[in-house]
């Protein structure tokens, strides 16, 4: 294949990033990057950058809805100022129970991911408007939806179940497993020598943590949404359902409107709890390391609750695995914090994972394991949009999609 321009398109709750690369049977060359960010606000941000870095557009638009915030991307890219796509992948959180490959987009498959919206709420919906207005804005280009659930379809059923009466698993509900085009992409970055035990640990804003055999997944902390799982910025994570029926009591007190409150209780899940509920002050790592350093107590426990539960979830894991070869970090707390991972790694010696105190200072890719730890420890940044680009290529030669 020669190479082609492909576009990356890769929309959060707030935000649409995008990027481009010349891609061919072996040859990816980055050549733009840009995102508009802060979606539903007056002072949003729209930049777009060279592939070294080099800004070619800086904005500061007002932004209130997704429709004017993906105007600007598609002003920007019918501009003629950049090469125009010979193909975009779309990055899309979750295809639910039926679509689970990655494949061409065709307006009865955005039908489909859209009826499952409630498994992602905060991402697919702005996911389904994307992939409608790129079809109509660039007719005759192939899209490809390129799955963040793709990765996790190698769980086994005992893991993927649910314990809940069969009427509902009928409906979907099951473990689904999120972040796994970042996971992917870690152990593309591995290859050729992915270890046969490997745990990765996706620290951002929202977190989670997967147990990967001989490069396939064996399990992972998300479930049926991305609030299961690891304590992360503003979401619970895995948590004891009895407290979700005494929240719902007590908003019931407030309403008798059932979807009223079914949407409160999901305000209270996704939005309020984690690292932003147990502290009371932020979402942010870097504003909770600092309140530490003042003294508060609530954001030391905070981050405790988050780091305790992550050494937790390592020890599940090398059970599951029979033992670990290798454990990365990634996410922008996994690769920039670096009291994060000795914390979390400080009580795993009897698991072979040992820091390497000089090693672990630092911020970006590294090996950051103690000379006789007997699992490596290393931090891997994600290269997600390089993923998408991967299964494009493949997907546009006509290959199954087996990355
Ligand atoms: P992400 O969602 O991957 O962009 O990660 C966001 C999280 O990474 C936030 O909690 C940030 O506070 C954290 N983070 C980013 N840079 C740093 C840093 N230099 N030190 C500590 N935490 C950081």
């Amino acid at each position: 294949m020669p190479p082609l321009p492909v576009l990356v398109l890769n929309s959060g709750s707030s935000s649409i990033k995008f990027s481009a690369y010349e891609a061919g049977a072996g040859e990816r060359k980055k050549l733009f990057e840009g995102a508009v960010d802060g979606i539903g606000t007056d002072l949003g941000k729209f930049w777009i950058k060279d592939a070294d870095s080099r800004k070619l557009l800086d904005q500061t638009p007002a932004l209130p809805n997704r429709a004017v915030a993906f105007k600007l991307v598609a002003g920007a890219l019918h501009s003629g100022d950049f090469p125009s796509p010979a193909a975009i992948g779309h990055r899309v959180v979750c295809g639910g129970p039926t679509v689970s490959e990655n494949q061409r987009i065709t307006p009865a498959l955005i039908d489909e991911i859209e009826s499952y919206s409630a498994l992602a709420p905060l991402h697919t919906p702005i996911a389904v408007y994307i992939m409608r207005q790129a079809l109509s804005l660039f007719p005759g280009v192939p899209n490809f939806a390129i799955l963040d659930t793709y990765f996790h379809r190698t769980m086994p059923g005992v893991v993927t179940v649910m314990p809940i009466p069969a009427e509902y698993a009928g409906m979907g509900v099951r473990r689904y497993g999120y972040h796994g085009i970042s996971y992917e992409s870690i152990v593309y970055q591995l290859q050729p020598e992915v270890p046969e035990r490997l745990i990765v640990a996706h620290l951002g804003n929202g977190a989670s943590i997967s147990a990967i055999r001989g490069g396939r997944c064996l399990d992972t902390s998300m479930g049926l949404t991305p609030s299961g799982g690891l304590i992360s910025g503003t979401r619970t994570g895995d948590i004891d359902p009895g407290v979700l029926l005494f929240i719902l009591h007590k908003i019931a007190e407030t309403t008798t409107n059932a979807t009223e409150a079914a949407d409160a209780l999901e305000t209270v899940v996704s939005k309020q709890s984690g690292l932003l509920g147990v502290s009371g002050q932020s979402n942010d790592m870097r504003d909770l390391r600092e309140a530490i350093a003042a003294g508060n107590a609530k954001a030391r426990l905070a981050v405790d609750k988050f780091t305790w539960t992550i050494a937790k979830w390592i020890g599940a894991f090398v059970a599951e695995l029979g033992g670990l070869d290798m454990l990365v970090f990634t996410g922008g707390i996994g690769e920039n914090d670096i009291a994060s991972r000795a914390e979390i790694c400080a009580g795993l010696g009897a698991l072979g994972i040992e820091l390497d105190r000089e090693r672990n200072n630092v911020r970006g890719a590294a090996t950051i394991s103690a000379e006789g730890s007997r699992a490596t420890v290393r931090v891997i940044p994600p290269a997600e949009d390089l993923m998408i680009v991967n299964h494009v290529v493949r997907l546009l030669g006509g290959q199954s999609d087996q990355a």
